[in-house]
């Protein structure tokens, strides 16, 4: 069979959305049809229910969608996290049953890393799971964990052996959100949501069947995460003509896909401005408010719209070839100053719209929510301080910082230093 070309993906996927897009569809038939035909996630493998495409391929896949109207695979950090995380370090069992329940939306993740003591030096995290026959007992505290409250499972990194080094002896569980022993307490951000929360676990269970990707060997894993949330950034939003959250709580599943099109937020917060980008919504807007012609915001969407082609060069410069460190960073950190300057631009284009906010307000809130959001994307998924250290030691290779520890047990090195 010949390689696929821009021009045979494009007609391939063009005639199947012809035969499958449907808008009398539910959300769950829709995004099974999608998860099953390997265009939810074609960067895939055939075998992990993707297409082998490389993110070039993947790009025109989206372009499609956004053209047929069609709503794109579910939102979330299940999709853009877990699954990848999966498909890098899974059984054949996990991804014929985890995998799947992702991309076809049955089930929604969030990221239990972060820890109070425990952020930038995410390696320094001391939730932990003691041994109980095939089972773990988890005890400890996470926060900022984004959609905790809408989510049926999470990404879990606790502390296994804490005889081990500090970034041994930590392991990575798929974790019940529902079950006893688990407390989540929203925490409200200046976009008046509650997108984070603190989760308290207290003697909240794991299986042996839960492990990701070995007994503590939670740190690589834990690597392969951030690595596709920083590869994930800077690529400038993925086109689709609206999005929808997944799983059993957030109450989409069985409702029409019609109520998502043209939804932006997909249970998030921001978005990624739909088709042609954040440069190209704000392009609408200036030209909305006949101000397109004022050569300063001219000049500003001008760079936008440069460092959007520039962050979706730099995501094609991934594609296939497993980077994990290097240019993720960088493409966390270039999405970083996209955002502060969409931020800047957007600001100066509504004028005083800026001060309105909510869905009745001009925009539907969308662009308002977007700059409130701007400071997020510059801490999440390590700050940019910690991209430049990465880039730095790893990518580099310029001396690390002096670690006086290293090698030593975690349970004889200083806690929150
Ligand atoms: C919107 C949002 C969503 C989030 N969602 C999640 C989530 O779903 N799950 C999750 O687990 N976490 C989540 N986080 C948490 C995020 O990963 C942490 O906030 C981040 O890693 C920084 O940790 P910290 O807040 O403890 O800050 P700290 O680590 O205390 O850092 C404070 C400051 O010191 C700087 N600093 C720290 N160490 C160094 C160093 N070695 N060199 C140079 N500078 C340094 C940092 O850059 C920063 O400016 C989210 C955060 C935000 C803002």
């Amino acid at each position: 069979m010949s390689a696929p070309t821009a021009d045979s993906v494009r007609s391939e996927v063009r005639a199947w959305l012809a035969d499958n897009w449907d808008e009398t569809l539910s959300v769950s038939e829709w995004w099974s049809r999608l998860a099953l035909s390997g265009y939810a996630a074609p960067t895939f493998a055939v075998e992990d229910f993707g297409k082998g495409y490389h993110r070039g391929l993947a790009n025109i896949v989206s372009e499609e969608l956004a053209n047929a109207g069609a709503i794109g695979p579910p939102a979330g950090l299940g999709y853009l996290l877990t699954a990848p995380t999966i498909v890098s370090h899974g059984t054949r069992e996990q991804k014929d049953d985890w995998l799947l329940r992702i991309l076809d939306g049955r089930d929604a993740w969030c990221q239990l890393f972060s820890e109070p003591g425990a952020g930038s030096d995410l390696a320094g995290m001391q939730c932990k799971a003691t041994k109980d026959g095939d089972e773990w007992i988890i005890e400890g505290q996470k926060v900022w964990t984004s959609t905790a409250q809408l989510t049926n499972l999470g990404m879990l990194i606790a502390r296994t052996d804490p005889d081990a080094p500090k970034h041994a002896g930590i392991t990575y569980f798929r974790f019940e959100m529902d079950q006893p022993g688990v407390t989540i307490r929203p925490l409200r951000e200046m976009t008046g949501r509650a997108l984070f929360n603190e989760v308290f676990i207290d003697g909240a269970r794991v299986r042996d069947a839960d492990i990701l990707g070995g007994l503590n060997n939670g740190w690589a894993v834990a690597n392969t995460t951030l690595a596709a949330e920083r590869a994930g950034l800077g690529s400038g939003g993925s086109g689709a003509a609206g999005g929808a959250f997944p799983g059993p709580i957030a109450g989409n599943l069985d409702t029409p896909v019609t109520n998502h099109i043209g939804n932006r937020r997909g249970g998030g917060s921001g978005g990624g401005g739909g088709k042609g980008g954040l440069a190209g919504q704000l392009i609408g807007i200036a030209k909305e408010k006949e101000k397109n012609a004022d050569p300063v915001l001219r000049q500003g969407l001008a760079q936008l719209w440069i460092l959007q082609q520039i962050g979706r060069y730099t995501s094609l410069r991934m594609r296939g070839r497993g980077v994990s460190i290097g240019l993720p960073n960088v493409a966390k950190l270039m999405m970083s100053d996209m955002l502060r300057l969409h931020r800047d631009v957007a600001t100066s284009i509504m004028g005083p719209d800026m001060m309105l906010y909510g869905d009745d307000a001009p925009t539907d809130g969308v662009v308002q929510e977007q700059v409130i959001f701007s400071p997020g994307p510059a801490i999440y998924g390590g700050t940019d301080q910690v991209q430049r250290n990465i880039i730095g030691e790893r990518a580099l290779g310029l001396p690390k910082e002096p670690d006086p520890f290293k090698g030593k047990p975690f349970k004889e090195t200083p806690k929150n230093a």
